[in-house]
């Protein structure tokens, strides 16, 4: 049966992939329903479990119509027939089980099809991170190393990321590239120390021609995997292969990353993605609706576009939301109905609940100081920025008037509230320190 098998697999296999996985492996029994085969390592029989063992069980159902199974074992594995007919319960190794599992970091890149530059909209917020991406994306490894984005949620990071991956592929097919989230390097990583495969995973980590690491700022509070992504980085600098980074914030922000990971991320470019502005937003819900073939009028664009301002994930929510509401009450989409489909969304961001004095209160904790500092005249800098920014705040947050809001800060001028709103989203431009204090305390308070 076996020669049969091999023989098979001759005609089938190219000559390498056939002495590297059949002819390094003896069969050790065949029950009526089992094929147990001995693999000399670990990677065999990864790749015998993902891959040949189901040709095996097809090639042997088509030839003699029988299912069977296929078990690899490595050779100071015990024999899983054999064991059955022990059935003694210390015999079942629980590492067996683990090793049996793929181990994640064998897996292979997936790409989001649908996050390409195709379909990425440029605008004044990502302009620059675009470019750089599609640099990085031509010309790997030589310009921008690392490649490091920052910027709020659903901004567009993990979208460029994969857009230089797909870039990179299609200029060169068989390079190597991974994507991983920063967990999902730290899982990696300490799956191959459980599993003793610690080899195999530098091996795998330190030959790609592209890295991405998705969201860094969760490698705060993980020495270890931060010790061993330091050395992955520097194994692929030296090498000249592509880094690229992606976080909420900029490096030396992430509390508890370590310094000479910090200074090497800045040996390279850092751009910033900050919220689009109107005209992006249209454009980016005309991309979709065209994508998913709706028929949705400008106007009703640009008023979903002109509810929605903090980001794109939600921005393509609500377009889900109005497509959902029209077709369950079966009216095509229009500007009333997207705003009846939006209402309660609305109600959630402008929820009647936030008042100026709930604001003046969180903005005054969070920065540590009395809400009578805020409502007073002191223009000490700590605590007229905390003062612009609570009645920035109450200009995004609630209906109040401009007046009222002046008048709730200690009875100032409108222009003062003016004033101070446009110093405020002025900033927000420009200082990502302030943007995530402004998120923070909005998140604060929408709760
Ligand atoms: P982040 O990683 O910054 O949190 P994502 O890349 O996940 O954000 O983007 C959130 C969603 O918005 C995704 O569905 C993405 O395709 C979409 N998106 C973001 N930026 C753009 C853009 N400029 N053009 C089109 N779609 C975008
Ligand atoms: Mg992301």
């Amino acid at each position: 049966l076996w020669q049969y098998i091999c023989d098979e697999f001759k005609n089938k296999l190219s000559t390498i992939s056939y002495n590297t996985w059949l002819k390094a492996v003896k069969p050790i029994a065949f029950s009526s329903q089992t094929l147990v085969i001995e693999v000399p390592t670990a990677l065999h029989k990864d790749y015998w479990k993902a891959n040949l063992s189901k040709q095996v069980v097809s090639l042997i159902a088509d030839s003699i119509g029988q299912k069977i199974t296929v078990i690899a074992k490595l050779p100071d594995e015990p024999d899983p027939l054999l064991n059955n007919s022990n059935s003694s319960k210390n015999n079942v190794h629980p590492r067996t089980k683990v090793s049996d599992s793929r181990p994640t970091f064998m897996r292979e890149t997936k790409l989001n099809e649908r996050y390409t530059f195709d379909t990425f909209v440029i605008g004044k917020g990502n302009q620059m991170a675009h470019a750089a991406a599609l640099v990085v994306a031509e010309e790997p490894g030589a310009l921008y190393n690392p490649l490091f984005f920052f910027g709020g949620v659903g901004l567009g990071k993990t979208h460029l990321m994969h857009a230089i991956g797909h870039q990179m592929l299609a200029n060169k097919p068989q390079a190597k590239v991974k994507y991983v989230t920063s967990e999902a390097f730290a899982n990696d990583f300490i799956n191959s120390i459980q599993t003793k495969r610690q080899e195999e995973f530098r091996k795998e980590y330190r030959s790609v021609d592209l890295l991405l690491v998705d969201d860094i700022q969760f490698f705060a509070d993980k020495e270890g995997t931060q010790e061993e992504f330091f050395h992955t980085f520097n194994a692929l600098y030296d090498d000249k292969k592509q880094i690229v980074l992606s976080s909420d914030r900029l490096p030396n922000e992430i509390p508890k990353l370590q310094k000479r990971l910090v200074s090497r991320f800045k040996w390279g470019l850092s751009v910033d993605i900050t919220p689009p502005d109107l005209e992006t937003r249209i454009a980016i819900l005309r991309n979709k609706a065209d994508a998913d073939d709706l028929n949705i009028p400008d106007d009703t664009l640009s008023y979903i576009a002109g509810q929605i301002d903090s980001n794109i994930r939600e921005l393509e929510g609500a377009l889900v939301r109005v497509q959902a509401y029209s077709s369950m009450i079966h009216l095509p989409i229009s500007t009333s109905i997207a705003a009846d489909a939006l209402k309660n969304l609305k109600l959630n961001g402008k929820s009647n609940e936030i008042t100026i004095s709930v604001i003046q209160d969180k903005v005054a904790k969070y920065y540590h100081i009395s809400v009578g500092d805020l409502k007073g005249k002191k223009r000490v800098k700590n605590i007229v920025i905390p003062r612009q920014v609570a009645m920035y705040l109450a200009r995004e947050l609630t209906d109040a008037s401009l007046p009222k809001i002046g008048h709730e800060f200690g009875g100032k001028d409108h222009t003062t509230v003016i004033h101070a709103h446009e110093k405020i989203s002025g900033a927000l431009n420009s200082n990502s320190e302030l943007q995530r204090e402004i998120n923070d305390l909005k998140s604060k308070l929408k709760k």
